[in-house]
């Protein structure tokens, strides 16, 4: 069994459990919420047990741009955040390719960090980028992969797990 740790998937505070008061795990500024689980074991085992429970496509940009490594992987059972108000009301920013098809994306305000949001196949997408100047990197479309999509032997590069993922305390 893979080891986890359960958040909330807004904010990364710690979650409490089901009790007898409530039948859903609970974050003390969101409320009831389907929290996130961090993935421990950072390998193509701790992978293989997330892709078998994933019922929403697990995007990965293939080929990784230059430099990148795969830090980190998690999971959550909700039905996708709604990017907000407004949205997508302006013209998108940004795209991802996808099943030889494009699909748009949009620019999400957040602090630190270059967010989008968009719709693939019928699930939201978000992409989160570090500093938030990394925008840039979607000046050009993303080709992004669905890892749990059959045939595909790819090496990926597993690094040192990354410490932007809710539920890490290092
Ligand atoms: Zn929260």
């Amino acid at each position: 069994m893979v080891e986890t740790d359960l958040t909330c998937p807004r904010c990364g505070d710690s979650v409490a459990a089901p009790s007898v008061w409530s039948s859903s795990w609970r974050c003390a500024k969101h409320g009831d919420v389907h929290p996130l689980r961090q993935v421990r074991s950072l390998s193509p085992e701790g992978l293989a047990g997330l892709l078998r429970n994933a019922v929403v496509p697990v995007m990965l940009p293939w080929p990784l741009p230059g430099g990148w490594l795969l830090t980190g992987f998690a999971a959550a059972g909700d039905d996708g955040f709604d990017p907000g108000a407004g949205f997508p009301d302006r013209s998108p920013h940004a795209q991802v390719e996808f099943g030889n098809h494009e699909f748009p994306l949009w620019h999400v305000d957040a602090p630190a960090r270059a967010a989008f949001a968009g719709e693939v196949m019928g699930t939201w997408l978000w992409i989160l980028l570090w500093p938030d100047t990394a925008g840039t990197l979607l000046v050009e479309p993303m080709r992004l992969l669905d890892l749990r999509d059959p045939g595909q032997e790819l090496d990926l590069p597993f690094g040192a797990r990354s410490p932007r993922l809710p539920g890490e305390t290092g």
